[in-house]
């Protein structure tokens, strides 16, 4: 091992903050409270994750704190899911999602007992936005908090079924719950739009009047309380408004929403969606990165059969060095662009850019799309121990599942996200998009492959505007969208793929030391050829690539993984990740003796293992 080479690729993935962002908080998961715990109840292990997530929060700095610096705030979105997915999802919801809205639209001194209760984590903060009808068409949402001016309350009111609160944590009754609530403000006969309201929900032994709540039906591994919850006339006092600057009381005592429309209010007031979808991220890469470590160690130590001996590490058939060696090309990727993404929000406090929301949105989609097949390959190749959630990869495969709806489904996020870019129209002076000539290119070559994905990408958002423009047919806009957003989504993801390369290709140039650089450029090639893959008979139509070329890709992807393999060890080891830190029983230096002592399994352990020859 290179202890040099190491730091740098840890540099490069980390974004060079890894000691002052994330160490201490990987740190704090060796507390013996992280042990993975067996037999648990779906109840006792959601219970034990509020545990967690207090030892989590007594650990660190105070969570305003936390969220006066983004890069800390990602960090913690990173490392608890490693351990106890269910901590991660809690920790998120109750510092940014909740706490957060507070912080940016309740500063007011006026609310300092309920903001010190948060930040003391006395109260945890369920986020309650989505509805039973209203999910991904949240901005219609029907929970309706009516002004009553002789008692300066808000009375907060679930009209009918569809508009019961759903998914956020209201299940467990006997945890204090002082929520943010997202409500349409109705004042003086006017629906002025929805506003975020702090709403207490349980002091902690039951539900505050007028609040009901009920489980939602359990899911896989992950034991949580998330509920359906409604409210049946609660009266709020008008201070919990959290307003921020999208309105207030004027001194009459009448309530004036900010200039704007209620679109750009109700944007506003989900603005800690935006840092979310990071955190998402964050935390589906973090998971990724941890699946090809735990898969990668795995399989350099199982030995299977192979023609004239039975003790040769499964990962020197190519077949697993495909698969495994491709989803740590994506994992890098990802993390790469995921970085660059936090970069440019971290960039913009203020105003938050159309590009940049595009960017947010498809790195966020992207990432854990990817992050979603890589785990299930890395749980395949690891055979039946890749389906114990000791270690790990079974679980993390449950998380992504929750990633790839929650705040903003990817479908839809994606979807709006191109239908935004197609409808800005051609910048002008935009040179048409030309196809790099595949004439006697390596298909090794970064640049050409760079060149073209952004000619894919190109090519996709022209047939999307003509298509969307197509005046030849009589159609309504939904029949033009219906027409265009399957192209739209395959350019929006290819803009991810190209800016995912760019940021690679970077990184690899970057690398202070050979090995690194040697390293990622191999793997930037693997990444983009399997993307190039993926789509060729496109490319092979457009004249991209020639006839040979595709039918050389299998082999060139093959011939790269023979070259990635004496790297392998290196490029995982800056993931700053442990068996110490994991405890997957098939991570460990020695899985076998591991996995004997964590099953308690005491056979021939230490007897010599006798191989045919
Ligand atoms: C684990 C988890 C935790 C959550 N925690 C919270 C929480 O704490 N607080 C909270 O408020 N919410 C929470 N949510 C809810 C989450 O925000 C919603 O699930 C999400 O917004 C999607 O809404 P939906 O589930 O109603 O999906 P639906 O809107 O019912 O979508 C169903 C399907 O239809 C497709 N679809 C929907 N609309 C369109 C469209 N316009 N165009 C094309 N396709 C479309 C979607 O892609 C999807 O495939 C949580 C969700 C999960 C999974």
């Amino acid at each position: 091992m290179n202890p040099v080479a190491t730091a740098d690729l840890a540099r490069l993935l980390f974004d060079g903050r890894y000691e002052q962002a994330h160490k201490d908080i990987g740190e704090l998961l060796l507390d013996p409270i992280f042990d993975p715990r067996e037999g648990l109840t779906m109840n006792e292990a959601g219970k034990l994750a509020y545990e967690r997530s207090r030892v989590v929060h007594a650990g660190l700095e105070r969570p305003v704190e936390i969220l006066r610096d983004p890069w800390r705030l990602f960090a913690l979105a990173e490392w608890p899911s490693l351990v106890d997915v269910s901590t991660f999802s809690l920790l998120m919801v109750h510092y940014n999602l909740s706490f957060g809205t507070v912080v940016e639209h309740g500063d007011r001194p006026e609310l300092k007992d309920l903001v010190d209760e948060l930040d003391r984590l006395d109260s945890f903060s369920p986020y309650m936005a989505t509805e039973l009808g209203y999910g991904n068409n949240v901005a219609a949402m029907r929970t309706e908090a009516v002004y009553d001016a002789a008692s300066e309350t808000f009375v907060l009111n679930t009209p009918d079924a569809l508009a019961q609160k759903h998914m956020s944590y209201s299940g467990f009754q006997d945890v204090p719950k002082l929520a943010v609530v997202m409500a349409r403000l109705k004042a003086d006969g006017k629906d002025h739009g929805v506003y975020p309201f702090l709403v207490p929900i349980s002091d902690g032994t039951r539900l505050h009047e007028g609040v009901h709540a009920a489980p939602c039906p359990e899911k896989p591994v992950q034991g949580l309380d998330n509920g359906v919850t409604w409210f049946d006339h609660v009266r709020v006092p008008r201070r919990n408004l959290l307003h921020g600057d999208m309105g207030g009381f004027d001194e009459n005592g009448t309530f004036r929403p900010s200039s704007g429309n209620q679109r750009k209010r109700f944007l506003r007031a989900m603005s800690r969606i935006l840092p979310g979808r990071l955190c998402v991220s964050s935390s589906a890469v973090g998971a990724g990165r941890a699946s090809v470590y735990i898969a990668l160690r795995f399989a350099a130590q199982r030995l299977t059969n192979a023609p004239g001996r039975n003790d040769l590490p499964v990962i020197e058939y190519r077949s697993h060095q495909l698969a495994l060696f491709t989803a740590l090309s994506k994992v890098y990727a990802m993390t790469l662009l995921l970085n660059h993404a936090k970069r440019e929000f971290v960039a913009a406090p203020d105003a938050v850019p159309a590009e940049l929301n595009h960017l947010i949105s498809i790195t966020k989609a992207l990432s854990t799309w990817e992050m979603t097949e890589v785990i299930a390959t890395c749980r395949e190749r690891c055979g039946a121990q890749g389906i114990f959630s000791v270690n790990r990869i079974a679980d993390y495969g449950s998380l992504l599942q929750g990633l790839v709806t929650a705040e903003g489904d990817n479908q839809v996020l994606l979807a709006t996200t191109a239908g935004q870019i197609i409808a800005q129209g051609q910048a002008e002076g935009e040179a048409p998009s030309e196809a790099p000539d595949p004439t006697g290119r390596d298909l090794r070559d970064t640049a050409f492959l760079l060149a073209a994905l952004r000619h894919r990408e190109q090519e996709l958002l022209r047939a999307a505007r003509a298509s969307m423009a197509d005046e030849t047919r009589e159609r309504t806009y939904l029949d033009a969208w219906n027409d265009t957003m399957n192209t739209g989504l395959a350019m929006a993801r290819v803009r991810g793929v190209r800016t995912a390369l760019e940021c690679f290709t970077e990184a690899a140039e970057e690398a202070e030391t050979e090995p690194a650089r040697t390293a990622l450029g191999l793997l930037a090639s693997l990444y983009a050829l399997t993307e190039v893959q993926r789509d060729a008979g496109w490319y092979l139509a457009r004249g991209v690539f020639t006839a040979d070329q595709v039918e050389e890709l299998p082999q060139a992807l093959d011939a790269l993984c023979v070259l990635i393999q004496p790297h392998a060890e290196i490029l995982i080891s800056g993931f700053n990740l442990s068996p110490e830190l994991l405890r997957a029983p098939i991570a460990a230096d020695d899985y076998v003796a591991a996995f004997q002592r964590r099953t308690g399994a005491f056979g021939p352990a230490g007897a010599q293992i006798t191989t045919e020859s």
